[in-house]
């Protein structure tokens, strides 16, 4: 008899749902319940050990089935999976479907005696009856999604308007009036010259293009009518929901931006240097092409679409509140637009008009619709609807991937392109090809943001934080960029692409001479050696690495691993990449940094919940400590990979004393099970932290004493010490690694450091900055590690140096006040 496990943070809706589903199944399916932990003062949570005897208990050959609620479930019951032998997992199904739905359904296919498969259906299939039922229940358009219906207004009543917003009827407002409307049960239609509209529909209403002083005249019938066209007049009273300073914040932000640059050029903060020249591809996620297909049951195919519609719409949710966090309320409401153009009535009404009456599968019909819309927003007139087109495909595609219940694939372009983005995860961003990717311009980010650091490394020029940038490019439109100083020229004259090409031909002429020394050792004129080290984030950077003169790896992040995948690499999988690392490096030092997850780097299978300030939650080590289950098998192959080669461990955001020695003592009983279980390891292994946040600068006496060596991680450290998130373009100039505040905390370091005799090193960006190495070098620096590509310059620069005058120069930039007179100080050198 199949078997069911109902795991819950909550040992009461555990108990609470097997109740439900046994009452169900008549008692006649065995379910067993993993709730709560063993912890009188706070009980909520989950705990692996308790879903693996849940799963005893109920255990059976012909199938287990395990629900769970959110977060750390997930997490439990996967390591649960991991005690049961590979003869019990075989039967083992975990299973997304809603819990307590999930668990009835489960419980009543079971007993009627289905197999495993069937159940899992039944779960999975368990939210169909309630969307059904309460479909026509949801809040619905007034006006049937029916654009061929014949519109009467003969009744109508009316309101004229002018638009008084300077920007017009962008997406925002539009988003405002969608949202007012749908509040009243009345027909809302706005005519602008003889175009007459839905406006309940933003895709419709998009095709006005209402400019400032545009008169509009809005038309409102049904038992509403009067109170909606009052609400409309109110609204527009207050220009839309927009800020009747945007005039001014408009003017200056451009002025600000584009002070010395003309209207065909776009300036953002220099990312990755190197210049590009190519047409343009906006980073929109590729789905496996969408196979047509007959359906023959209409009805089941209208309601897989409305629950792809409706998962998409949450999921913007979502993604809407993230984003009010990172780039606030106003920005943020980008993504509601999104939601309005998914439920556009006349968008679903041709949906459904294609699955009833042409037989065509959901992703198809959508495919085609959303298309066309896309299409008709190319096609404005105005440059802001016209940017919108990025945000139609965007959110098209999200429903597509709900259809096709599809993982975002890798980045793929048939030809070289400059890629443009809204923005790029870090995921995404480690998957460009430089072959193919000419170049990267985004519109958010900031020099240290994970993309950022990412495009270096991979050597493809990059300009971050450019303002106004999905609406000054097209696809396919030929920009050229220098990363080195972030201008964007969107229509490059012959003279500019001249000297372009000139200075790309100058800038890879200087790396080849770099490059040709870059392997002998990087020592000053007056004999201190310093060691020049990579970054990597694979095992196959490492080849790049040495290429360009890596004396080592002073920082692999190792979280790179853990993304884009569903579930964390295991100890077999991770000791073969480290070991694969070190091989390639042969008798040069690896540092491997344990799991930095968190911040900018989000990794959904790991149930990390969405927080206000991910740079200062649950990430990096502490998370690491609340999760032995997936941090001591990291542990175990850092361990056993350290047997046969120079490997040193580092922690991420260590914040307190405690934190190292919990660590150590975790290490020691990983230790003994590898010595147990007779598994060599390097009983020296060198342990040493980043010095990132300023708590550890703070405590650095006692740590020091704690640990083999410090790491100094600049993009954190200045974001925590400047109060300046990393990835936030507005405040890019406070997240400078060369202000003041910083170079005086790395000066801290380096002297409590030496004092207690152990040695530093420095990995965040700020080490690749050749600007910066007389500066890094007079600090006392014994180690710097960097993106690859940055490697020859920095030892060029190196051995052009005297350490006594480096000395002098640090002594000069600690007496400085300003990040521009310390870059001034610097660039005179
Ligand atoms: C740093 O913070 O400087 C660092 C090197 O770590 P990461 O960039 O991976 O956060
Ligand atoms: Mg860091």
């Amino acid at each position: 008899m199949i078997g069911i496990v109902i795991v819950s943070h909550s040992a009461k809706l555990a108990e609470g749902v097997r109740e439900l589903a046994m009452q169900m199944a008549r008692e006649r399916v065995p379910i067993a319940v993993a709730g709560g932990i063993e912890d009188s003062n706070d009980p909520i949570g989950t705990d692996p050990m308790r879903v693996v005897a849940a799963i005893e208990a109920v255990y059976s050959t012909d199938g287990v089935l395990v629900l769970m609620d959110l977060g750390s479930a997930l997490m439990s019951a996967e390591t649960a999976l991991e005690f049961l032998d590979p003869e019990q997992q075989k039967h083992v199904f975990l299973c997304e479907a809603p819990l307590v739905e999930g668990a009835i359904a489960a419980a009543v296919e079971a007993m009627i005696g289905s197999s495993i498969t069937q159940v899992i259906a039944a779960a999975r299939n368990s939210l169909a009856a309630k969307l059904q039922q309460l479909v026509p229940l949801l809040p619905q358009p007034a006006v049937q999604p029916d654009a061929e219906s014949p519109i009467n207004l003969t009744e109508a009543l009316t309101l004229k308007i002018i638009v008084s917003n300077r920007l017009g009827l962008h997406a925002r407002p539009v988003a405002k009036l969608i949202e007012l409307i749908s509040q009243f049960s009345a027909d809302v239609y706005i005519t602008k010259n003889d175009m007459l509209v839905n406006a309940r529909s933003i895709n419709q209403v998009a095709t006005l293009t209402a400019r400032q002083s545009d008169e509009l005249l809005f038309q409102a019938v049904g038992p509403d009518a009067a109170a909606t066209l009052a609400a409309i007049q109110t609204l527009a009273f207050n220009n839309f929901g927009d800020r009747t300073d945007d005039d001014q914040l408009g003017a200056t932000d451009a002025s600000a931006t584009l002070a010395t640059v003309t209207s065909h050029e776009l300036q953002g903060i220099p990312a990755a240097a190197g210049i590009a020249i190519g047409p343009v591809a906006f980073y929109v996620s590729v789905l496996p092409p969408v196979l047509e297909r007959t359906v023959d049951d209409g009805e089941a195919e209208w309601l897989r679409f409305q629950t792809a519609l409706q998962a998409a719409v949450v999921e913007l949710q979502t993604v809407q509140a993230q984003a009010q966090q990172t780039v606030g309320a106003t920005e943020a409401e980008i993504f509601a637009a999104q939601r309005l153009i998914l439920q556009a009535p006349e968008l679903q009404a041709q949906v459904r008009r294609q699955i009833f009456d042409e037989r065509r599968n959901a992703e198809a019909a959508w495919q085609q619709a959303i298309q066309q819309v896309a299409a008709r927003y190319q096609a404005l007139d105005d440059a802001d609807w016209r940017a919108r087109f990025a945000d139609v495909l965007d959110s098209g595609q999200r429903v597509l991937r709900q259809l096709m219940q599809a993982v975002l694939p890798p980045l793929h372009f048939t030809q070289p392109v400059i890629l443009v983005a809204e923005d790029l995860l870090p995921s995404a961003t480690a998957q460009l090809d430089p072959k193919k990717i000419l170049g990267v311009v985004t519109a958010g980010g900031g020099a240290t943001s994970h993309s950022a650091i990412l495009a270096r490394a991979l050597g493809i020029p990059a300009i971050v934080g450019v303002t106004d940038l999905l609406s000054r490019v097209t696809a396919g439109q030929t920009i050229a960029l220098d990363g080195g100083t972030g201008r964007i020229w969107l229509a490059p004259t012959p003279d500019q692409l001249v000297e372009l090409r000139q200075k790309h031909s100058q800038w890879q002429a200087a790396q080849q001479v770099d490059r040709q020394t870059s392997r002998q050792p990087a020592i000053t004129r007056d004999g201190k050696p310093i060691r020049v080290a990579a970054n990597i984030s694979h095992p196959n950077d490492v080849d790049l690495a040495c290429a360009n003169g890596a004396e080592g790896v002073g920082l692999f992040r190792t979280e790179f691993l853990f993304m884009g995948r569903n579930q964390a690499p295991d100890e077999a999988e991770q000791w073969a990449a480290y070991s694969l690392a070190a091989r390639k490096l042969g008798p040069r030092p690896l540092i491997i940094r344990t799991l930095d997850v968190g911040g900018d780097k989000p990794i959904p299978y790991l149930g990390i919940r969405p927080e206000a300030n991910p740079f200062l939650g649950w990430r990096g080590l502490r998370y690491c400590l609340d999760n032995p289950a997936l941090f001591k098998p990291q542990l175990r192959a850092i361990l056993r990979a350290s047997a046969e080669h120079p490997i040193k461990l580092m922690l991420p955001m260590v914040s307190t004393l405690d934190e190292v020695q919990r660590t150590k003592v975790l290490l020691q009983i990983v230790q003994d099970e590898l010595r147990a279980a007779k598994l060599a390891f390097n009983e020296a292994l060198e342990i040493g932290i980043m010095i990132e946040t300023p708590s550890a600068v703070l405590l650095a006496e006692p740590l020091a004493q704690t640990v083999d060596f410090f790491s100094i991680g600049t993009n954190d450290l200045t974001q925590y010490l400047m109060a300046a998130e990393r990835g936030n373009a507005q405040v890019a100039t406070l997240a400078n690694a060369l202000q003041p505040t910083v170079i005086r905390a790395i000066q801290q370091v380096v002297q409590v450091a030496h004092t207690a005799g152990i040695w530093v090193s420095l990995c965040g960006e700020l080490a690749g900055n050749p600007l910066a190495t007389p500066l890094l070098v007079g600090l006392g620096l014994d180690e710097l590690s960097m993106n690859a590509a940055a490697i020859p310059a920095v030892k060029a620069r190196i051995r052009q140096l005297d350490l006594v005058q480096a000395q002098d120069l640090a002594e000069k930039c600690l007496t400085l006040h300003s990040v521009t007179e310390i870059e001034h100080l610097l660039a005179a050198v």
